[in-house]
């Protein structure tokens, strides 16, 4: 609304009010019945939300647990392939060590970058003592803090944060909020790759949007399953190093690498270590440590201490007794049990999806995620004649007519997919994939 239409209405409203008021003056103290709402106009004329938060809704991943207990509750048939969560019961010293901070008092405010122990002890798990020490970690409230404190460190209102072909949920709504413009490198080739994009993809990127200051890789990847090899990472790293943009490498799920392969380090040293940060996390690479709500990032000195700062004002660092439980966890010898557990899981779900006409499962390597080309159903109706449009609707159906959770690809800016999360019982999967089938088959 113009300024002079703005101020119009605002002066008619008084008008109104002083209307209403007539011959009231004095009955009563109460504002008179008829002139509440109006008075209720009056405030809410100039009153406006910032115009960001039209751009992003609430995270579609917890969205999903929700519908999941609700259905529940409800007493609904439902498979959860929906929130990417590690599940499956907290380790018992892990919950101990919880316990014994709290009965010990330890629940007082701490250095916002993190406990020094766990700063130390996070060098020695991601095994990078060469290059880093203490002074280069700081500790957040999950990944995701970590991950916002980087985008507001590094850039200011109105920089473009690039992200690959399938960005994780939340990191665009992220950016809106730090001020920044998301874009997503394409590949040139998609299907070829499953979605990963190559150097050149990025340098073409780069090319396109100049004020660049970040490009942040998900490998292993979420949405996708996929992992970027060291030569792939390492000649992403190089086209950032030239082109002077920070290379940020969530690797959140790293532990969690199928088929005798590991998680390739990218190379640090003098060139590389001013301009890559690494983000890692609790939530992944341990059953049910997600809701500890502990994260932390690696990188330069200056970058972690500006990250530092930041926290210290928002949230000054995570709670202690998470940060006692992620010194315990990342002691103890690390336990591969859920990864082959995990594979099993996804094999499972890969033979029932690929049997299914008309889908194609990417192969998952990494993660625990199947990511599912489904635009041969796109133009099909449902049973009650609604068409499928695309994959939110697809979901949807899925949903409504067998109670199987899953997320579209638009979750994750790549319509003509679904993905789906395997880290759940066995006999889910196998019982959700009959549901999927059925209702698939009911297309027509
Ligand atoms: N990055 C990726 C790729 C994720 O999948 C998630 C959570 O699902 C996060 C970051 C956020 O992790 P956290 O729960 O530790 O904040």
């Amino acid at each position: 609304m113009g300024r002079g239409r703005e101020l119009r209405g605002f002066m008619n409203m008084r008008l109104s009010i002083k209307a209403a008021c007539r011959g009231k003056r004095g009955t009563s103290g109460l504002i008179p019945r008829r002139i509440a709402p109006i008075r209720r106009g009056l405030r809410q004329q100039n009153r406006q939300l910032a115009r960001k938060i039209q751009l992003f809704g609430t995270s579609r991943c917890l969205d999903a647990k929700r519908k999941v207990i609700e259905r529940r509750r409800a007493g609904l048939a439902v498979y959860d392939f929906g929130l990417g969560e590690a599940k499956g019961g907290i380790n018992g010293e892990f919950a101990e060590a919880g316990k014994q901070s709290l009965a010990a008092g330890r629940t007082e405010y701490v250095d916002p970058q993190g406990l020094l122990e766990l700063r130390r002890q996070i060098i020695s798990w991601l095994g990078v003592e060469r290059n880093y020490g203490p002074q280069n970690v700081c500790v957040s409230v999950g990944a995701k803090q970590a991950i916002f404190n980087i985008l507001l460190a590094i850039c200011d209102p109105g920089d473009t944060v690039l992200y690959d072909a399938a960005p994780w949920v939340s990191y665009i709504p992220m950016t809106y909020c730090a001020g920044l413009i998301p874009q997503c490198v394409s590949p040139k080739y998609p299907e070829a790759n499953y979605l990963k994009i190559s150097s050149s993809d990025l340098e073409r990127a780069i090319n396109r949007h100049r004020n660049a200051r970040i490009f942040l890789l998900n490998s292993p990847c979420n949405p996708s399953g996929q992992i970027y090899s060291a030569g792939e990472l390492n000649e992403l790293i190089e086209v950032c190093i030239r082109n002077r943009i920070f290379f940020a490498l969530d690797r959140l799920y790293w532990k969690t690498v199928f088929d005798g392969y590991s998680f390739p380090e990218p190379v640090i040293n003098e060139v590389s270590e001013p301009w890559i940060i690494q983000i890692d996390g609790l939530s992944k690479n341990w059953r049910s440590l997600g809701g500890l709500r502990v994260g932390w990032s690696v990188g330069s000195e200056d970058l972690t201490r500006a990250a530092t700062n930041i926290q210290s004002h928002i949230t000054s660092g995570t709670a202690t007794v998470g940060q006692y439980v992620a010194l315990e966890a990342l002691t103890k010898e690390y336990d591969w049990e859920m990864r082959d557990d995990l594979q099993e899981k996804r094999d499972l779900m890969f033979s029932v999806a690929n049997d299914i006409p008309g889908l194609k499962a990417f192969p998952t390597a990494a993660a625990f995620y199947s990511f599912w080309d489904v635009r041969a159903y796109f133009g099909s109706h449902a049973p009650n004649g609604k068409l499928i449009a695309g994959s939110d609707d697809l979901a949807e159906y899925l949903l409504n007519s067998a109670g199987v959770v899953v997320l579209p690809g638009t979750a994750f800016k790549q319509e003509g997919y679904l993905r789906l999360c395997f880290h759940t019982a066995k006999s889910e999967i196998q019982e959700g994939m009959l549901a999927v089938r059925a209702a698939i088959e009911d297309l027509c």
